[in-house]
């Protein structure tokens, strides 16, 4: 107003969809010609016109039998009154079905489970995990019995079941969980950051970020947390490539690469490079980010690299592995090495160098029963009449009994034993 003083024209409403300004009463009871009731959309002197319209006495009728109807709403005074409370029944009813189905979403995900089946039909065996679950409970909850009935009886087309509202809801649930996390590390101020890379079954580069972060609360102690911000896929794997994804993930959740005080990898040359890998890059913009390799990656290349160093450790790990192929090769050999051995042997793992102590357990215990059984493989190939196999069980015999091979099942054992025990506590949560 003129004096400054503000006073809201509660009656005045804009449409986005037709660009348009409308008198609220008007568009309700008033006559089709009011221009209000048409909508306006000549901006040039509408401040005129709005003081016009709201001084004529069409609009003041008008606004008197709104004003009439709201007081009768609120007072449950009206003739609809029952519609009225139909209405909030409904509403009611499908915020229950959003939570109940809000509910489902976070049970799945959180268990890493399949959403989908092979069909989408309600009742269908092959339909998922999804509509699963929400059969199950519209078995005992009221409010899904209901909304199953409903859909049954084709009442609504709406379910909040669809693919689409699935995936909706996804990206709604993971969107609210990335920006509590983030909150909490920017609480926090200071972090470091875990960052891996590894190919999909598309072979397309994904990189895996985590964020870890101290929350220090007086009185109630100290929280260490890591968090896990989802993947970025990556196309160029050079460090520079890497550390540019990082970045641009970072200006968009408006995190201060300045407050970054560790940086953690495992030792692929593109990350822990001196000079152009991730952790040198970073190290140029922040030099208080501290890079520390993944203990438990450094102890795998250390015994990796002190195995392939010695002649007698490379053959060792090959009479092994041969032994492994001879007997798994067929169900009837393996079942002889069953009768013979209690324990299993295992196939080795060329990544996880600690496992291999399963692989040399057997012979460390059982050396008397793999021979055994070695004996038994060799009188069945002879009777098969096949060669092969028995001149591969003779010589695999004879390394086996020989005293640097029996020398190396000793010394390997006490090694990969205390390997295995480092490692387990490396990877132990606290
Ligand atoms: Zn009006």
């Amino acid at each position: 107003m003129k004096n400054g003083e503000i006073f809201e024209r509660t009656w005045l409403i804009y449409s986005l969809n037709s660009n348009k300004v409308f008198c609220f009463c008007c568009k309700l009871f008033g006559i089709t010609s009011s221009p209000f009731r048409q909508g306006m959309n000549t901006w040039e002197g509408l401040s005129k016109k709005l003081k016009e319209h709201e001084t004529c006495s069409a609009h003041f009728k008008c606004f008197k039998q709104w004003m009439t109807l709201r007081k009768g709403i609120a007072n449950q005074a009206t003739i609809d009154k029952k519609q009225q409370k139909l209405l909030h029944k409904e509403r009611i009813f499908w915020r229950a079905v959003l939570e109940r189905i809000l509910d489902i979403t976070l049970f799945l995900s959180a268990r890493n489970l399949a959403f989908r089946g092979s069909d989408t039909a309600i009742g269908s065996k092959s339909n998922g995990n999804f509509l699963g679950v929400f059969e199950l409970l519209a078995k005992y909850d009221t409010v899904l019995n209901e909304l199953m009935q409903r859909i049954q009886d084709k009442e609504t087309k709406e379910h909040y079941l669809s693919n689409d509202t699935q995936n909706e809801l996804i990206r709604l649930l993971a969107r609210e969980i990335e920006s509590k996390n983030l909150s909490k590390v920017k609480k926090a101020k200071y972090y470091s950051i875990i960052l891996d890379c590894t190919p999909d079954v598309s072979h397309k580069e994904q990189m895996s970020i985590i964020l870890r972060s101290v929350t220090c609360t007086p009185g109630v102690g100290i929280d260490i947390s890591e968090n896990f911000f989802g993947y970025l896929t990556v196309n160029d794997t050079t460090g520079k490539g890497l550390f540019n994804a990082f970045l641009n993930q970072a200006k968009n959740w408006d995190l201060n690469i300045l407050d970054c005080r560790g940086q953690s990898y495992d030792n692929g040359a593109n990350m822990k490079g001196k000079v152009k890998g991730v952790q040198a890059r970073f190290l140029e913009m922040n030099p208080k980010a501290l890079y520390v390799p993944c203990a438990n990656y450094s102890l795998n290349l250390v015994i990796v690299d002190g195995a392939l160093s010695s002649i007698s450790a490379i053959s060792f790990f090959g009479v092994l592995s041969r032994l492994y192929t001879l007997f798994s090769s067929s169900p009837p050999r393996w079942e002889i090495l069953k009768s013979c051995v209690a324990i299993s042997v295992k196939p080795q793992s060329d990544t996880r160098w600690e496992s291999r102590i399963n692989c040399v357990k057997p012979l460390r215990f059982y050396l008397k029963e793999i021979l055994e059984a070695l004996e038994k493989l060799e009188e069945h190939a002879l009777e098969k009449r096949d060669g092969a196999t028995s001149t591969e069980v003779r010589s695999l015999t004879e390394y086996i009994r020989a005293w640097p091979f029996l020398l190396s099942i000793i010394i390997w054992y006490d090694v990969l034993f205390q390997i295995n025990k480092s490692s387990k506590l490396l990877q132990s949560i606290s």
